[in-house]
């Protein structure tokens, strides 16, 4: 089978597509031969170094396919079978790859391989985020950063599904059409705009009740500005790099605030939890509340194509591999 290697941490470069035997399930394990497999922003940091992986590694944490080859113990799904995976084991650039049974997720007939690998991390992530680290209800307001990007796509719609008033974040203009059409209440164009200032003028200079900030260092200091007293920073990704060290006291300064860094792992750690965000997220895309976009393609073997468009902010939703 084809499968994406790294043997050294580094730039797009260091992908490498080779030929290798496709691997067997150990116990508890399926296999799946993917239709689609997700690119998320966390395989950049894994293949830049930012968050250290043993070497020489795959790299990929989702997909969605066919069970073709299954562990004797597992119970839970038969040969043949669709199913799909947003948690690891990192490797899921391949053609086919191994996965505990109880990780994976069963696959409803109306959602396609393309829209799983395009919505599973992402949409559990904007899943957790709006409705377990800050349970936003219908009064709030929410600032949402990258709001054109792969996760910021779902968290908007599925903020405004929650009834909250929607503050969008996007790099340039061409973006920023996208994030009203999703539903976004304001957006704010960071190339031009200030963003607290603008937060401020659009909240009668009372903030914002909770900040969804995966863009990391570049804002990081507009983040905690943007927020009203007892406000909630959830900084959840570093696409500019990471956040700097914050002093305690700059909370008590700043309003009071609470401040969180989480991550999907421990949000859907046990089977159970991870069954419960699974079925919220397909219920809202089945009542159509939120609509994934369609995916924009690469192939396996292009994979660092689809890295280097990533992380030069040219991409909008989500972007899959095509095996
Ligand atoms: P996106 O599609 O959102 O791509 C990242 C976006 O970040 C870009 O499109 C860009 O949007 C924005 N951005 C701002 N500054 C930069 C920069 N200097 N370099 C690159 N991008 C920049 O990616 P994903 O949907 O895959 O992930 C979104 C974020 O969520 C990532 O930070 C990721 O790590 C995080 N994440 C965290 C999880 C968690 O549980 N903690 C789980 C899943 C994702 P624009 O041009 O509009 O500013």
């Amino acid at each position: 089978m084809k499968a994406i290697r790294i043997e050294t941490t580094g730039g797009p470069d260091v992908l490498r597509c080779v030929e290798m035997e496709a691997p067997a399930p150990g116990p508890g394990e399926i296999r799946i031969r993917p239709g689609a497999i997700g690119v998320n922003f966390i395989d950049t940091y894994q293949r830049s170094g930012l968050y250290p992986v043993a070497l020489p590694s795959g790299l990929g944490l989702e997909a969605a396919g066919v069970i073709d080859a299954i562990a004797t113990d597992v119970t839970r799904f038969k040969l043949g079978d669709r199913a799909g995976f947003c948690t690891g084991p990192i490797g899921a650039y391949a053609e086919a790859h191994c996965v505990n049974a109880d990780r994976a997720v069963k696959l409803p007939d109306a959602i396609s391989d393309d829209i799983a690998a395009a919505c599973l991390l992402k949409g559990m992530t904007a899943r957790y985020l709006l409705r377990k680290t800050f349970p936003v209800q219908r009064q709030h307001v929410v600032l949402i950063h990258a709001a054109a990007g792969g996760v910021g796509q779902i968290a908007v719609q599925w903020a405004k599904h929650l009834g909250a008033t929607v503050i969008a974040i996007v790099g340039a203009d061409a973006k920023a059409e996208i994030a009203t059409r999703l539903g976004a209440d304001h957006v704010i164009v960071s190339a031009r705009e200030t963003i607290a200032e603008r937060v401020r003028a659009l909240t009668n200079g009372e903030g914002v009740d909770v900040v969804y900030d995966s863009v990391g260092k570049d804002t990081f200091e507009a983040s905690l500005d943007s927020l009203k007293p007892l406000g909630l920073f959830v900084s959840f990704g570093n696409a500019s790099g990471p956040a700097p060290p914050l002093n305690p006291q700059i909370l008590s300064m700043k309003g009071s605030l609470f401040f969180t860094r989480p991550t999907l792992f421990h949000y859907t750690r046990t089977p159970a939890l991870l069954q419960e965000t699974t079925d919220d997220l397909f219920a809202v895309i089945a009542s159509g509340a939120v609509k994934i976009a369609p995916p924009t393609h690469y192939k396996l073997e292009n994979a660092a194509d689809a890295h280097r468009d990533l992380e030069a902010r040219g991409t909008t939703g989500s972007l899959v591999l095509t095996p």
